[in-house]
């Protein structure tokens, strides 16, 4: 489903580059539920919105279903993030002076679907979510949790093959937060590939592969197998002196 081929990323800071991704090779197949670790700075959320067609590449290659992502103009790139991605932020980002239900439905108003059709939807997919009796409200009248429902909701109704969530239970405690994570899990099990970000080792624990980055490259990935082992050592590391 995803294959890149050594990346590489720099960002302009005035007159010096700031060398982000130096050379990731990472393949993800469809249906798998992957976290992304690292130290802050260490280029997880680059990574990701180079996955979700955000952000360019400077160097290498990246594959999604066999397409060749490069170089295209936003307009095509917004089709196919369409088509194939969903995304869920640390901090909603719903819009404010929508109700939840309308919040839902904003994607496929960018797709041109009918008022009725799209309030039809949107509904389906909060009641999914178990939020229906929450379908009239405004963002500000939710939990945090509640309102990463919405935005998960918002972002299953284009269907898409992939959900991109760069720490999505950051501004969550600690319930909270393995509830948003058995949600992409059983979203993951209806066969929607999941990449989150996280620096909560807990969390990555709950996905079935942990890539680590380090210094702009792959410094570990960890698979399932693996994961009781991973959670032992930095359970370990974690502990107060
Ligand atoms: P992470 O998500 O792991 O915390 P980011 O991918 O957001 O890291 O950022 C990696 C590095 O790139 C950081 O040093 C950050 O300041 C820098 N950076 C991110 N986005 C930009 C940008 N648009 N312009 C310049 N520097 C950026
Ligand atoms: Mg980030």
């Amino acid at each position: 489903m995803i294959k890149l081929n050594n990346i590489h990323k720099s960002y302009e800071m005035g007159s010096s580059k700031l060398h982000v991704l130096k050379g990731i090779d990472l393949e993800i197949e469809q249906g798998e539920f992957v976290s992304i670790m690292g130290s802050s700075g260490s280029g997880k959320s680059t990574l990701l919105n180079i996955l979700g067609m955000l952000d360019n590449y400077d160097e290498g290659s990246y594959h999604l279903a066999g397409k060749l992502i490069a170089n295209m103009s936003e307009k095509k790139a917004a089709r196919l993030r369409n088509e194939m991605v969903g995304f869920v932020f640390q901090s909603f980002n719903l819009i404010s002076f929508k109700n939840a239900m309308e919040n839902v439905a904003l994607p496929l108003y960018y797709q041109g679907v009918s008022r009725k059709k799209r309030n039809v939807m949107a509904m389906e997919y909060l009641d999914k979510l178990g939020l229906k009796p929450w379908a009239e409200h405004m963002p500000n009248e939710m939990s945090g949790g509640q309102k990463q429902r919405v935005a998960i909701a918002r972002a299953l109704i284009s269907k898409p093959k992939i959900i991109l969530a760069d720490e999505p239970t950051g501004a969550l405690d600690t319930t909270t937060s393995y509830e948003v994570m058995e949600i992409l899990k059983e979203i993951n099990e209806i066969g929607i590939t999941v990449i989150i970000v996280t620096h909560e080792h807990d969390i990555a624990a709950m996905t079935q592969k942990i890539v680590r980055l380090k210094d702009g490259r792959i410094h570990e990935v960890i698979r399932n197998g693996e994961l009781s082992e991973f959670r032992y050592k930095y359970s370990k590391e974690l502990q107060p002196a």
